[in-house]
Parts: C-alpha cells; structure tokens; sequence
C-alpha cells in the first residue's frame, strides 16, 4: 500500500485535532485510557506532533471514524486517514509510580492518575449532587467510585506522597485537584486547596485546585492564601436554559455567580489564573456561549472550551460528541478575541487550561497559522 506522507502543521493540526475530538481515532493498540470520572474521561491521551491531545478511542460512534492510529515501518506511530500520514503521534507511557502503593497497601494510582505531564485527582470522589436531581449529566464522578478504581477521600499527606512520585518519575510538570461539591458554604473549596497546599509544599509543582462558587467569596482569599496557583470554577455553558437541564445543582446559583467568583478569583490571583470549562454539544444556542466567553475573557477568565466527551455512566452516555463544525464556530471566534485582548494558555501556571489537551483551543491558539505578525489571521466573529 503507497502512503503519503503529508504531515498536520499550524492551523492543519488545529483542524485536525478538533475532527479527531469530535469523531474519535480507532486504535490498533492499547493506548492510556481514561474511561469515566472527571476531567478527561473515555479518551487515549497521546502527543499529536508534539501536541498534548486526547480522543476518544473506545465510544460506539469511534466505529466510524475516518482515523486510525497505526505503527509506521520504523517503529513510530501516527494518526492516519486512509492512507494518507496526517501527524505523528507520541503515546503517553504506562506512568511508573503506578507500580507503588502507600504504606497501608493503596495503590498510588486510585489515588492519583496522570493525565499526560500533570498529576490529577479528584480529591473527594463524592458530590452532594450526585444521585438526585440535582446531577450534573454530563459527571461520572460516581462511577469510578463505584466501580472500585479510586478512593472517595484522598487526604493531602496521600496526595503529596504521590505527587513526589509523579514528579520524579514521571516528570510531572503541574497538579489538577477537583472535588466533588460539598453541603458545606465552601462548597469543597477548603479542602481541595489544602490538598493542593500539601503537595505543593512536598513535590513543589504548581497547583491547580476547582470548585464551585463558594457562598461566601473571602473563601477565595483563603484559598489563594495557601499558595495555590490557578481555580477553576466551571459554568460548563453559558447557555441558562441548557444549564437548567444539565446541571440543576448549579443553575440554582446562576450564571452571575460565577461571574461574582471568577472577579474574586482573578484579584486574588491574577488575570489567566482563573478559568472555566465551557462544553459545547449540549443543545446550546452558540451565540450565547460565545458572548459568555468574550464576558469570561475581558475580566481575564480563561475559557477552557472543549467538545463534550460522553462519559460511560454518566445520564449523557448516549450522547455523542458535537460536528467540527460547531466547535470551529466557537473556536474562531473565541481564539482570536484571546489573542486580542493579550490572553494566552502560556500564562496559566496549572491545571487544564494549562494543558489543553482535550481542547482544540491550544492548537487554534499557538498554531503557526494563527498568528501573523503577532495578529489574529482566523476570521473574528462579530456577535
Ligand atoms: S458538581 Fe456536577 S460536575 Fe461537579 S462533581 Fe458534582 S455532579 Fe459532577
């Protein structure tokens, strides 16, 4: 069989990325897999030339995806359309410390997995949400629990053990902490950024910590306190009536009070330090989204835009991702108008934003083709 050898650069890989998260990549080989939880869930975590990206590699509509990952005659792998080579890929290795065990017998890796170069973990796998109506539908935060492949409390000292381990060999490069919601006015604030404290302090990385709004925002100062470095606090849409649906539990608080977190959160901590997951494929109206976005980035909220990723176990199992073409809508419009206004995934210190693999953003954002002359050259939306 010929092969063309043509290879993804710039703004190719951007497009290409964006395809390969909405339609998935059949994989010849086993590949690090996440397959439920929160953050990357249901998806093979590679480099795409040298890009960190992760697609879904074992949903039912993978089926039909037009690409393939496959090992080249040298031993190389990459991303194939047909016969044509479109990117070489790098797989992320087995991570070694998740060889090793705590002294009283937990293995390193329930309590934290690596998700590319940055230790993750989900500090309280549990959520005042979960199980009534209030569940996000989108969360699998209860189904990794449940089926036994994590611990529902990890406390800092656990935390800081594994964080040393995955910095020395694994080379991990940052910590993403998130927690299941609280009862409690903090909403799991505190805790999370005392486990965020504790390995900082241990492994010295930076450290992401994400929750909800808490009720009183000087719990926002407490947490920048204790030297954390970047917060999410995830809208997940900015769509009101799709919020309502998705994620009662947090429509109940409403858009604008992540709005009055996020001001907080960017005094405390600095513009870009902040950020916010933001899903498309959830039936939203785009311009809405992307007028929540631009709101986001002028007060210096990052916003991680990413494709939803339908989680096994979660109520949007079924679901299947959105079109290319609904993300490059909300792609284009978004990148440039960072650019624009000096935004910049570079800046944030931690945390998914900070990696941006399972976004097509990064790549929209520092593609070679995006930029001319320090400019946007994508086409700016006007909304
Ligand atoms: S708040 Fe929603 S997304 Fe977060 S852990 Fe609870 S159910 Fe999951």
């Amino acid at each position: 069989m010929s092969t063309d050898t043509r290879t993804a650069a710039g703004n190719d890989l951007a497009e290409l990325i964006t395809d390969l998260q909405s339609r998935g990549m059949r994989v010849e080989v086993p590949i690090g897999e996440r397959r439920s939880g929160a953050g990357p869930a249901d998806a093979g975590m590679l480099y795409l030339d040298g890009v960190a990206t992760t697609v879904p590699v074992s949903a039912g509509y993978v089926a039909d995806s037009p690409y393939t990952l496959r090992s080249d005659d040298d031993g190389s792998w990459a991303v194939y359309e047909g016969s044509v080579r479109l990117a070489d890929a790098s797989l992320a290795p087995r991570p070694k410390y998740y060889d090793l065990t705590t002294a009283d017998g937990i293995p390193y890796w329930k309590i934290a997995l690596m998700h590319l170069d940055s230790m993750a973990s989900t500090v309280l796998q549990t959520c005042a949400y979960w199980g009534n109506s209030d569940q996000c539908r989108f969360c699998g935060i209860g189904v990794t629990l449940a089926a036994g492949r994590t611990i529902a409390k990890k406390t800092p000292a656990m935390l800081a053990e594994v964080a040393v381990a995955a910095r020395d060999l694994d080379g991990a490069v940052d910590a993403t902490l998130t927690t299941g919601s609280t009862a409690t006015p903090d909403r799991g604030a505190m805790y999370v950024a005392r486990c965020g404290a504790a390995v900082k302090e241990a492994a010295g990385l930076p450290v992401q910590v994400q929750f909800e709004p808490p009720r009183d925002l000087d719990v926002i100062d407490r947490v920048a306190d204790l030297g954390i470095d970047s917060i999410g606090i995830h809208i997940e849409t900015f769509d009101p009536a799709v919020l309502a649906r998705v994620a009662p539990g947090k429509a109940r608080w409403g858009i604008e009070a992540y709005f009055a977190a996020w001001e907080r959160a960017v005094q405390a901590l600095g513009p870009g330090q902040v950020s916010t997951y933001v899903i498309v494929g959830m039936g939203e109206d785009p311009q809405l989204l992307i007028e929540g976005c631009k709101r986001a980035i002028d007060i210096g909220v990052y916003p991680f835009v990413v494709p939803l990723r339908p989680v096994p176990g979660s109520l949007m199992q079924d679901e299947t991702p959105p079109s290319k073409a609904q993300m490059d809508e909300i792609y284009h419009a978004i990148a440039p108008y960072m650019a624009l206004k000096g935004m910049s995934s570079a800046q944030v210190a931690a945390g998914c934003a900070r990696c941006g693999a399972c976004s097509g953003l990064h790549a929209f954002e520092t593609g070679k083709g995006d930029l001319r002359d320090g400019r946007p050259a994508l086409p700016l939306h006007v909304v």
